[in-house]
């Protein structure tokens, strides 16, 4: 997928993810986090129960050692970091990762060090088969806090990785949350890793603290032994080790470039996402985590466009209740007020993620039993998540997302469903919103084409283009061998979202897009073209989007569209729009070379 590394005389090139914008130079810091080794030993019944109770003593002290990182950011001023913290000291607790690690001391009679590293292998192994990124890398988290247990069990020291005396760019194979954040943040000033992703937690600290980074460089490590030059362009994804003068004196003027841009792009945070003919396009933005409000509301987003609540569900053996339901998106709710909460119901096939059920593994996840499909089969855990939704629905603005669906029996199901827990509510004398809107996300290509009929009875429609291109395009969207076809300036592309806006505005409902090409300016006045009611991406990409609606008109979107849909392939109209947008935006966009 990566992996290019092109180099003059010295230098080395190495190319990854760019998951936090800006560029650095500076001196790498390689941080080498220790293995943890440890013998497997079989136990006596008599010993079973002093292996549990160090197992809960390696627990506690794991969870102390959690608490006292969380304290000393918490003082240290980076509060808004201590969720990951958070997550890490609930999966201490998570009854899979005890229970099990338990069971098999006492049934296979195995010292816990052994239980413990073999119940992750099985954590893991369920997570592998997950094909959700974000989800994915979630298994980094067990990994690290099983790490840390295991650390303490051995008696190993900690490695003291807070002492940077000087500006340093933490190069390492991969960082654990409070890795990250023990670190003194107020010294490093880019992270560059082997592995990770755009939603790994090195990319969300990264980008929260606005700190250049790059993920995903593979073998980064190898190259880096301390000290040495490096420069991290965390916007085009690059890292160049030992880089020759003139490539320092070209990216120092990069550098200044781009922080200059980036000052005065914050200037249009507050600011109203309009044209200068006065159209209103409203800029939302998506999120995985409830504490990720905070950035929205910075980033002048108009409310939520798309609450990916995927997370309530994972790493846990019971299933979250109504009442948990009900406390988070209240909290969302009240905190976003007074703009929307876009809640979308849960999106994965939840049979293989939550320990509880076991299902059948799938040919082809993508295509099988999740998200809607999986909430119609299994109606309980539908509806406590509905319930949880219509009792938050007093306390702001709150409206359901349906994702993938691809027809619309599936969404009278779900209506019939709504309603039944309407009544229950009623019943139980509970209030809730009578009128909450009822979105469905367009994202399967059959709902494309249904679209009109879906308008009917529907509220609203938000497009998912990252699985819409999947899906029209027939690639899969995790695979770097066809990820050259995924082209999100297809003609299918481009005359699909067209078809969604045109019938949704027949109906008179209101259509977004919340896949990743919301976010990306270069479409922003296509978009303005195809007249979209919303766009929802990463909140940090707002004030870029809002920059190119607020300084063009209505009509020129109109024309840009007009041109586009005259285009018979991606390539020309992906060269259109880049010269396009570097000619009106110069300093946003660079000018095409080919
Ligand atoms: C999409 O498919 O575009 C989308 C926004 O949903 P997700 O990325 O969660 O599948
Ligand atoms: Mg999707």
């Amino acid at each position: 997928m990566k992996k290019s590394t092109l180099s003059t005389s010295e230098e080395k090139v190495l190319k990854g993810i760019g998951v936090s914008p800006g560029i650095i130079i500076g001196k790498a810091a390689p941080l080498e986090r220790q293995r943890t080794t440890f013998i497997p030993r079989r136990v006596t019944v008599d010993q079973v129960i002093s292996e549990v109770k160090r197992f809960e003593a390696a627990i506690e002290k794991s969870k102390g050692e959690l608490e006292e990182v969380k304290q000393r950011i918490v003082e240290k001023g980076f509060r808004q970091h201590s969720y990951i913290l958070d997550v890490h000291l609930k999966l201490m607790e998570d009854r899979m990762l005890r229970d099990e690690t338990i069971k098999m001391i006492k049934e296979r009679l195995v010292n816990t060090e052994w239980a413990l590293k073999a119940t992750l292998d099985k954590i893991a192994e369920a997570f592998d088969a997950i094909e959700d990124e974000y989800l994915k890398e979630r298994k980094e988290d067990i990994k690290h806090v099983v790490e840390r247990i295991l650390r303490n069990l051995i008696g190993g020291e900690l490695r003291a990785i807070e002492d940077l005396k000087e500006n340093m760019i933490v190069v390492a194979h991969d960082l654990s949350p409070a890795d990250t954040i023990q670190l003194n943040l107020q010294r490093v000033i880019g992270f560059v890793t082997d592995i990770g992703g755009k939603t790994s937690h090195t990319a969300i600290v990264s980008r929260s603290l606005e700190i250049p980074a790059v993920v995903g460089l593979e073998d980064i490590t190898t190259y880096v032994r301390g000290g040495e030059t490096i420069i991290v362009d965390g916007t085009e994804g690059v890292v160049i080790v030992d880089p020759s003068l003139a490539t320092i004196n070209s990216y120092h003027i990069k550098q200044q470039h781009y922080r200059y841009l980036e000052r005065e792009l914050l200037k249009y945070s507050p600011l109203k996402a309009e044209t200068q003919d006065g159209y209103h396009l409203t800029l939302q933005a998506n999120i995985e985590l409830i504490e990720e409000v905070p950035a929205v509301i910075q980033y002048g987003a108009e409310g939520i466009g798309l609450y990916r609540t995927e997370y309530l569900y994972l790493n846990r053996k019971t299933l979250p209740d109504e009442e948990e339901h009900f406390q988070v998106y209240r909290r969302l709710a009240e905190e976003i007020a007074p703009y929307p909460a876009t809640i979308r119901t849960l999106d994965l096939g939840g049979d293989k993620f939550a320990s509880h059920l076991e299902l059948a593994e799938e040919m082809n996840p993508a295509m099988g039993l999740r998200a809607i499909r999986f909430c119609l089969m299994e109606p309980d855990i539908f509806k406590a998540q509905l319930r949880g939704i219509l009792r938050a629905s007093i306390y702001g603005k709150v409206k359901i997302l349906l994702p993938m669906i691809s027809g619309v029996e599936e969404l009278r199901e779900v209506k019939a469903i709504l309603e039944d827990v309407k009544d229950e509510l009623r019943t139980r004398g509970i209030a809730f919103d009578p009128e909450i809107p009822l979105g469905v996300m367009i994202e399967i290509p059959s709902a494309v084409i249904t679209a009109d009929i879906l308008a009917r009875e529907a509220d609203f429609f938000s497009i998912g283009t990252n699985d819409l291109i999947q899906y029209s395009l027939a690639i899969d969207r995790v695979n770097e061998h066809v990820s050259y076809l995924y082209e999100p300036l297809h003609p299918a592309i481009v005359r699909n979202i067209k078809r969604v806006v045109d019938v949704a505005h027949e109906e008179g409902i209101e259509v977004g897009i919340c896949g990743e090409m919301a976010a990306d300016p270069l479409y922003t006045l296509i978009f303005l073209g195809l007249e979209l009611d919303e766009l929802s991406m990463h909140p940090i990409a707002i004030p870029r989007v809002k920059k190119v609606l607020r300084q063009s008109t209505r009509t020129e979107g109109d024309g840009i569209l007009r041109k586009v849909l005259e285009f018979s392939t991606a390539r020309e109209t992906e060269q259109f729009i880049r010269e396009k947008m570097a000619e009106r935006f110069p300093e946003d966009f660079i000018q095409c070379t080919e």
